[in-house]
């Protein structure tokens, strides 16, 4: 059995009514990032260096765009820093929900050889319900749990079952890195095949899959479908996201997306003349508008789609 929904959402400052959450969601963020390690000393956004620039880029969005809410998916190895996304959440006066999980192979952590699937499983329960670190600060999602190819490796998929374990323990949901958007279907195989409900699931980076069929699966299955790197455009064009956006709306999923933009280096805010956190709706969704998008459909991509997928309601 899946634990029944949260009925609320779990955020870095505290327990949050979804009803309360009036304005659009980011599904996908990261706001304190640390995978200098791997030696990309680019893919950094500093609990020092970088917290002004961040909070102010949140508040602003909130100012300009009602910005309510980010779901924040460094997890373990990425360089998470839970003080400092509560601080940043404080600052900017926006709910941040924050994750525990492990990202795809090559950022694993040794504990993942060390243990089997339960044993990691009960690493991710023990975050969930008792806080991360000494802080007492819970995660609200498991993400952003990563593979990399057309099949996770095995240790991705140890940790993929262990996810999905720990998901049907705490009843919280999962959001995946599929890897320029590949191995998504498998990726759901594994978290569906341990009894976790599709539902539950969010399968990462699909704006980088030029593959509409693969969408239409996934989205057919009641998985999320997200289109998470809006916006990085040395990946793929928006225009090219936009027409696989538009694709999959058509063919009647539009309860299925959860869009972002996945901002993973210093050089991608704003304040450094990057695209930043707001790109979503400063650039993307007005052309989503002008392609015949109204009020209602953003809200749902934007707002409904992500708390429904938080919260683990069905429809
Ligand atoms: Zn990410």
């Amino acid at each position: 059995m899946n634990r029944p929904a949260a009925p609320t959402l779990r955020t870095v400052t505290g327990e949050l009514s979804p009803r309360s959450v009036r304005g659009p969601v980011l599904a996908h963020e990261h706001l304190v990032l640390d995978l200098d390690h791997r030696g990309d000393g680019a893919a950094v956004l500093d609990p020092r260096r970088h917290f002004p620039a961040v909070s102010a880029e949140l508040a602003s969005l909130r100012q300009e765009f009602g910005l309510s809410l980010v779901i924040e998916l460094t997890c373990r190895g990425m360089g998470r820093d839970i003080g400092t996304l509560a601080r940043i959440a404080e600052e900017a006066q926006i709910a941040v929900v924050a994750a525990t999980g492990w990202y795809y192979e090559p950022f694993h952590t040794p504990e993942i050889d060390g243990d089997d699937v339960d044993g990691l499983a009960g690493t991710l329960v023990r975050e969930i319900e008792d806080g991360i670190g000494t802080t007492g600060i819970r995660p609200g999602v498991l993400g952003e749990i990563g593979s990399h190819g057309d099949v996770p490796t095995a240790p991705e998929a140890k940790v993929l079952r262990a996810a999905a374990r720990a998901a049907r323990a705490t009843g919280l949901s999962v959001a995946t890195h599929a890897q320029l958007g590949r191995g998504g279907l498998a990726q759901l195989e594994l978290l569906t095949g341990e009894g976790l409900s599709a539902h539950r699931v969010s399968i990462g980076h699909q704006d980088l899959l030029d593959e509409p069929e693969v969408h239409r699966e996934l989205a057919a299955s009641g998985a999320y479908v997200a289109f998470d790197t809006v916006g990085k455009s040395s990946y793929r064009s928006d225009r090219t996201r936009l027409r696989l956006l538009l694709a999959l709306l058509e063919a009647g999923h539009a309860d299925r997306v959860l869009l972002s933009c996945d901002i993973s280096r210093h050089g991608y805010l704003l304040d450094e003349g990057g695209q930043g956190y707001g790109h979503l709706f400063r650039n993307f969704l007005p052309q989503l508008r002008a392609a015949g998008a109204d009020d209602d459909l953003v809200d749902l991509l934007t707002r409904r789609n992500p708390l429904r997928f938080l919260t683990g309601e069905e429809h």
